[in-house]
């Protein structure tokens, strides 16, 4: 983008409006610019064809052009999933996942670059945080990921916050990105049809109640126990106990169910003994635990349980009336699953940047 140019992903309505005032065009003319980026996708100025000729190059003059397309997009071997590269202005890289799941296409998307939560198994977490995504590039890849939906003949019908970093380290921007995604004149997605998932941080969860009662809930618990919690997930500041009191209150004000996710670690956290111990947790709240067995990646720590031990942790839970599902994989092939994202390419080619962050 050229300097001085605004992206119009970054602006509200009230802020577009006062773009469109600024060149002299009726008001008119921004309700028909935010149509084309958030319905159809349009995010070039010039493709806007039912802007007048003068008009689009303005705005194409004013926005700095089109931004550049993904560094790199992978399909995995069947055809399922497919993971893009993203450069951002400065160069930093995030990917974004589409998955094909008929009849469901859902897109997981990346809230910051790097995270700063270091979650032992988590490839993202190597890297630490490397800065808060704008609200403009967290949108540009559900836009994206759509429009790619859409080239196929499909529509995409779910966002999940699941790709790099952690969503409510980020609550304003997150916010607003929702807000976006959920306008009926705009992008015009259910808020059911979002997913938020956190490693537990519980003034937002708290906060998230309130600003999007709707959109559910997802949160990282990995242990049953405060201590094993710590080993697994470091940096994250609230305990065990602060995060199961947040997301009764959660329940509480959006009389939702929660969704815990617990990643399996062979010999560390997925013995029937924690199982029990987790249900015993999670006693009294509208939950539902989905099980991730690891994806192991280099430089992270863990390897992958067996089929067996999954199951038995399943039917531990199972036999405590907790209701559980074991995560489907898709895209392992192409390192596509979400939550094990960290820009590639950073690795192999820019050995100059430290990737511990
Ligand atoms: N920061 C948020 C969202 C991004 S991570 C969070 O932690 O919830 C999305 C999910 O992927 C989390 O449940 C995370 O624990 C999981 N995940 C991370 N690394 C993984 C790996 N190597 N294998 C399996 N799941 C992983
Ligand atoms: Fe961050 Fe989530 Fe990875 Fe933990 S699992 S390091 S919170 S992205």
């Amino acid at each position: 983008m050229t300097e001085g140019a605004v992206d119009l992903l970054e602006l509200d309505r009230e802020a577009l409006a006062a773009l469109v005032e600024s060149i002299n065009q009726p008001a008119y003319r921004s309700r028909q610019i935010w149509r084309q980026i958030y319905e159809r996708g349009v995010l070039d100025p010039l493709q806007m064809t039912d802007l007048p000729t003068d008009l689009r190059r303005q705005l194409s003059q004013a926005s700095g052009g089109p931004l550049d397309d993904p560094v790199q997009v992978q399909t995995s071997a069947d055809g399922s999933t497919s993971k893009a590269l993203i450069a951002l202005s400065d160069g930093e890289l995030i990917e974004t996942v589409l998955i094909r799941s008929a009849p469901r296409d859902t897109v997981c998307i990346s809230s910051q670059a790097g995270c700063a939560m270091g979650c032992v198994f988590c490839a993202t977490g190597l890297q630490g945080l490397r800065r808060q995504l704008t609200v403009g590039e967290i949108l540009r890849q559900a836009i994206l990921a759509r429009a790619w939906a859409r080239d196929e003949g499909r529509d995409l019908t779910n966002v999940v916050f699941m790709g790099m970093g952690e969503p409510l380290a980020n609550y304003p921007r997150l916010s607003e990105a929702i807000a976006r995604l959920t306008d009926p004149d705009g992008f015009g997605l259910s808020p059911r049809r979002i997913t938020v998932s956190t490693v537990g941080i519980a003034t937002n969860i708290r906060r998230l109640a309130i600003d999007h009662p709707r959109v559910n809930l997802a949160v990282s618990l990995h242990a049953p126990d405060p201590q094993l919690r710590r080993e697994l997930v470091p940096v994250d500041g609230a305990s065990l106990d602060e995060i199961i009191d947040a997301v009764r209150d959660h329940g509480d004000a959006t009389g939702g169910r929660v969704t815990f996710e617990y990643v399996l670690l062979d010999g560390v956290n997925d013995s029937r003994a924690h199982a029990r111990r987790l249900a015993d947790r999670l006693r009294g709240l509208r939950a539902h635990v989905n099980l991730i067995p690891l994806n192991p990646s280099p430089g992270v720590v863990g390897r992958r349980p067996s089929r067996r031990s999954v199951l038995g942790f399943q039917q531990a839970l199972q036999d405590r009336n907790v209701p559980v599902t074991i995560r489907v994989e898709q895209g392992s092939d192409i390192a596509a699953a979400c939550g094990q994202l960290r820009g590639d390419r950073v690795r192999r080619s820019d050995t100059g940047r430290s990737d511990s962050g």
